[in-house]
């Protein structure tokens, strides 16, 4: 009962929400992570939220400390014009197919609020994107989970892009994809994703979620934006929290045919982006030079960190992403347990229906030290 409140005490009547928000839970950040700060200091060793331990461009840092006082009193640009203009520029699209979110994880629920309903289907993998299920929920749409690639494969825990186009049926308004996805750190190549989309009705949208683009250095990846031109029902989610270290200002963006950026911009909140964040965003987009540094030197601690993992009774997952699943074959809350009490914060992957896993981003180098000296203590 909301409160607790005894029932016999006469009280309000309790307020219940609709049936299918019923169903749902608050996100659970995992850790008090204020509180964890002030025990730790700058000790804490924060991995567990796949931030970039680079942070933004030095140039953002810029911009935002110079502000004007009108880009905090003014509202921001309701149409973020001058983001979609760069945007657009970048990438080779127009400024109509971009639809702009408080972080691409607004976009991902608002492409399942205006495309699924209840009664309908939205199909997603075994092990995908959190939000996926949740997106689901909250429009009482029928998840359809796909299984993941089994053991043995080398994607193992992956998208199975042919068994995710062979369960969309008459019911489906939605899949969504994650390339590479989180938690897992698996991807999949240019030439799967165009088989199952040229399997998948074209009344169907298609959903790639990119979050990790900007890290990803295997080539036959490539972006499903190339694919756009054949597959007008293809949706690409991206966003400045990972590569372009914006994490805390939330700016996402989705590439889309300007048909269903239009249908989103008829339920996306007018003033959804905040200008700083707008400026911030634009302003990262014109240093790439930071997302290539980003980009190689997480590349390099990753395959370093794997590397020393080696020696441990745990199992590597490839990843294309600024982090990395680890399985250690049995319950991993003890592991999880002992580098909380160490300073190490990681995330643990029990809702995710993996609980022998953990999951660990490249930090600073001196988090990462003291991730792995951790670990090393509570495995010995
Ligand atoms: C982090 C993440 C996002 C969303 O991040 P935002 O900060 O909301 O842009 C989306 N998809 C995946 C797979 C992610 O890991």
């Amino acid at each position: 009962m909301a409160g607790g409140q005894p029932r016999d005490r006469p009280g309000p009547m309790p307020l219940e929400p609709n049936p299918i928000v019923a169903r749902l839970r608050a996100y659970d950040p995992g850790h008090d992570l204020p509180s964890l700060r002030l025990r730790h200091g700058p000790a804490l060793a924060e991995l567990g939220s796949n931030e970039n331990p680079y942070g933004p461009s030095p140039r953002v840092l810029q911009a935002l400390r110079t502000l004007a006082a009108e880009e905090v009193y003014r509202y921001p640009d309701p149409q973020g014009l001058g983001l979609r203009r760069a945007l657009a520029a970048q990438l080779g699209v127009e400024p109509v197919e971009i639809c702009l979110g408080n972080g691409s994880h607004e976009l991902l629920m608002l492409l399942a609020q205006c495309f699924a309903a209840p009664g309908d289907e939205v199909v997603h993998s075994e092990f995908g994107f959190a939000v996926f299920a949740i997106a689901t929920a909250a429009v009482g749409a029928t998840p359809r989970i796909v299984p993941a690639l089994p053991t043995g494969h080398p994607q193992r825990r992956g998208h199975d892009l042919a068994a995710i186009a062979a369960a969309v049926g008459p019911r489906t308004r939605l899949v969504y994809l994650a390339n590479p996805n989180n938690p897992t750190g698996t991807w999949f190549d240019r030439a799967e994703l165009e088989a199952c989309l040229r399997a998948i009705p074209a009344n169907v949208p298609v959903v790639v979620d990119e979050a990790y683009h900007e890290y990803v250095t295997e080539p036959a990846i490539g972006s499903a934006l190339a694919l756009r031109a054949r597959h007008p029902n293809l949706v690409v989610t991206r966003t400045f929290s990972k590569g372009h270290g914006l994490a805390g200002l939330r700016v996402g963006y989705a590439i889309a045919d300007a048909a269903v950026v239009a249908i989103l911009n008829r339920l996306r909140e007018s003033f959804n982006v905040g200008g700083p964040s707008l400026l911030a965003a634009t302003v990262a987009l014109d240093d790439p030079g930071h997302v290539a540094t980003t980009r190689d030197g997480t590349r390099a601690m990753r395959e370093q960190l794997a590397r020393e993992l080696q020696s441990l009774p745990l199992q590597v997952t490839p990843s294309q992403t600024n982090f990395l699943l680890l399985d250690f074959g049995r319950d991993a809350a003890p592991v999880e347990r002992g580098l909380y009490e160490r300073g190490v914060v990681v995330r643990p992957m029990g809702g995710y229906g993996l609980p022998q896993c953990l999951r660990v981003n490249l930090g600073r180098e001196d988090e990462n030290a003291r991730f792995l000296a951790a670990l090393r203590e509570v495995l010995a």
